[in-house]
């Protein structure tokens, strides 16, 4: 008696086909970025220490994979060395965008810190960014087979309610057919994310998370990515350095008392 090989015993993977690709590295305009390590020098100019501070990296809607610009909304609490992002805050500075301008990630400067990673905080708080962002910057990524044990194939008006008791799922067509394969929409999105320092470093990721729309099945990843920086024509004049000391001044907001829960979490 001959024995299948273990490979045939196997259930075969189920067929997915890719439909588009979620961006393999990070783009973002050279006018961010010089915005982004300006922020860094105006936090020490203007409040006289270096604090870490928060933003959401932005896109236009029909390019959502490159940074465009910086958005620097109200930080709850800027501290040499913690800075939070809850989800209403998120939802508070998306309303304030315009309509055709999206958030694609978020950056954060740990300042004159030596840490140069990210930390466990900054897990979490890319948690958040990455449900907020994907569930409104969705592709769809794939269509994937939904292997069905036990599929109970019925024609339309053809059976009584009592058949519909068989089978794992009941798939209901108006011709009879012997046999069916059920693929289901992938959506995925990506959510960007850079820390820098006062003095020029920056690390980045990339984090991307998909869901089946029928099996609900979902999947949260991330790479490291290189930044690839390109000319948009657009550089920070005076007049934009002029707003973003008045942004500075206004929404980056050091706490010099922090309350204890806080100081246990640093
Ligand atoms: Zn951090």
């Amino acid at each position: 008696m001959r024995f299948k090989k273990l490979s045939e015993l196997e259930r075969p993977e189920p067929r997915e086909v890719i439909l588009a690709t979620l961006p393999q590295e990070i783009s973002m305009a050279h006018y961010a970025k010089a915005k982004a390590f300006k922020i860094n020098e105006l936090v020490r100019e203007i409040h006289q220490e270096s604090y870490e501070w928060y933003g959401f990296t932005l896109a236009e809607k029909d390019n959502p994979e490159l940074i465009a610009d910086i958005g620097l909304p109200r930080n709850d609490q800027n501290l040499q060395d913690f800075a939070t992002i809850g989800p209403e805050r998120i939802a508070e500075y998306h309303e304030s965008l315009l309509e055709d301008t999206i958030i694609n990630g978020w950056i954060h400067s740990h300042g004159a810190l030596k840490y140069k990673h990210f930390s466990h905080t900054d897990e979490e708080n890319q948690a958040t960014v990455l449900d907020f962002v994907t569930a409104r910057l969705r592709w769809v990524v794939a269509k994937k087979e939904v292997p069905i044990q036990d599929l109970h194939l019925l024609t339309k008006g053809e059976f009584e309610e009592k058949e519909l008791e068989k089978g794992s799922v009941s798939l209901i067509t108006d011709a009879a057919i012997s046999e069916a394969t059920i693929m289901e929409t992938i959506y995925g999105g990506f959510c960007y994310s850079i820390v820098i320092d006062d003095e020029g470093w920056h690390e980045q990721e990339i984090h991307y998370k998909e869901r089946g729309v029928l099996s609900g099945h979902s999947t949260v990843s991330k790479r490291r990515s290189d930044i690839v920086f390109i000319d948009t024509g657009r550089s920070l004049t005076e007049a934009d350095i002029m707003l973003l000391s008045k942004e500075v001044e206004e929404k980056i907001q050091p706490n010099i008392n922090p309350p204890p829960e806080i100081i246990e979490r640093m």
